[in-house]
């Protein structure tokens, strides 16, 4: 099946996404993932369920995570924060209220800093149960963690927090929670399909493409969330480009850190990117409603749920790639949906360092996911429909 048109609810087609993910961003945002600024994650792992008890079930050994020693992480990661408080927010003025902010103040950049984001439940100021890991030792794959503690997960996540309204007949902004959703989980299915343990006996990893035609490519509906969500976040990517261009990428390593920087830059400020799709998603078209506030409110406490029941995933690496990407979309909530998820759109906006690792390296791996549906897809589902 061949994606045409225009990707739902964005500004972009799916030949122009797939030509430029191939092309363009792909390879800048592979060699992004690894410098040593976006290698290591701050997470919570050890965190009671508070939704049930913890019946973790996980078959393979590779389901556990391989924390950092503490010498391997960078030096400045582990410094307390000297950055602003948050008595130096400054708010832009001159835009009316009730616009959205499409741009960002031009001082983008004013120090990392350590506030809470207002989309997920895990507190990140808290620093003492925090681990970091290295992510490219932990890559996000076939864990064997299947059955009823999985199933649950996902059934908690859709019919609790995001259920799936008919197209056409609810407001968009309803509608976007389920489709970031439902766009990531066809992400994670992608990669379990490209990473799997094909022979357990010889240990033999392999791409599986029966189950990624299964979970994935036999519902068009999952391949145009799939694709939805990563405009979605490269919007929220390059919405920030002032911030991210300005802010510091400081791991001790002068060499690395400047590629660090020139890598952020040349995704940032991509010509190709800005002439083909210059505003992938158009979050400006929602809010508009009278009902905003409110509907608002219940969206950020929907997505605070969905954070929350990451602690209940019960497969360490899956919780970890699981916290990371719902940080992920959460900082691009943040992003395009104003900064404390209020009505302040004028707010600056201010972004932790780990909000910054979980956003390129969420974008990492939704890209990652739609250059395999466009390499694989067709003749994928060629051999499996001629089953
Ligand atoms: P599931 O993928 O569990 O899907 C459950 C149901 O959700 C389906 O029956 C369908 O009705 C619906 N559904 C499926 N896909 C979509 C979609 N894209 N949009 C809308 N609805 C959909 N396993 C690993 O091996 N490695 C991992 O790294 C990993 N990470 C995970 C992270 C999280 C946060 C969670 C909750 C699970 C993770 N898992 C991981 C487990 C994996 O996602 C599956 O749950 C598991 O492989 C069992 O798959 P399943 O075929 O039962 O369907």
């Amino acid at each position: 099946r061949k994606y045409t048109g225009i990707v739902e609810d964005c500004a972009c087609g799916y030949e122009t996404v797939d030509s430029l993910n191939a092309e363009v961003l792909h390879p800048i945002l592979q060699d992004l993932v690894i410098t040593p600024f976006f290698r290591y994650f701050k997470v919570k792992l050890w965190c009671d369920c508070p939704f049930w008890p913890d019946d973790g079930m996980c078959r393979l050994r590779d389901c556990s995570v391989c924390e950092c020693p503490d010498y391997e992480f960078p030096e400045p990661f582990k410094k307390p924060f000297s950055g602003l408080s948050v008595d130096d927010l400054i708010c832009q003025e001159g835009k009316p209220k009730a616009a959205v902010d499409r741009t960002l103040d031009s001082r983008a950049f004013r120090g990392w800093v350590e506030i809470d984001n207002p989309w997920t439940q895990d507190d990140e100021t808290d620093n003492a149960e925090m681990t970091y890991v290295n992510l490219q030792l932990n890559p996000e794959r076939y864990t064997g963690y299947v059955g009823p503690s999985a199933r649950r997960i996902w059934e908690a996540i859709y019919t609790e927090n995001c259920p799936k309204y008919p197209a056409g007949e609810v407001c968009p902004e309803k509608r976007v929670l389920y489709k970031l959703i439902s766009g990531l989980h066809s992400s994670i299915s992608v990669h379990i399909a490209s990473d799997y343990l094909l022979d357990e006996e010889t240990d033999l990893w392999g791409q599986n493409f029966a189950l990624l035609y299964e979970r994935v490519l036999q519902y068009p509906d999952r391949v145009r969330n799939l694709y939805f969500t990563f405009l979605f976040v490269l919007r929220a990517v390059t919405k920030a480009s002032d911030y991210l261009e300005q802010a510091e990428y400081n791991t001790g390593n002068p060499e690395e850190d400047l590629k660090t920087q020139s890598l952020v830059r040349q995704l940032v400020y991509n010509p190709e990117l800005r002439a083909a799709c210059p505003v992938p998603f158009d979050e400006a078209k929602l809010w508009q409603g009278e009902s905003d506030p409110e509907l608002k409110h219940l969206i950020q406490k929907q997505f605070k749920n969905i954070s929350a029941v990451m602690d209940c995933v019960g497969c360490e690496k899956c919780r970890l790639w699981g916290k990371l990407q719902i940080l992920g979309i959460g900082t691009a909530l943040k992003i395009l949906f104003s900064v404390d998820g209020q009505n302040h759109m004028n707010q600056q906006l201010q972004l932790q360092r780990n909000e910054v690792i979980a956003l390129m390296n969420l974008l990492n791996r939704l890209s990652e996911s739609v250059h395999f549906v466009h390499e694989m897809g067709t003749s994928t589902e060629n051999i499996m429909e001629r089953r």
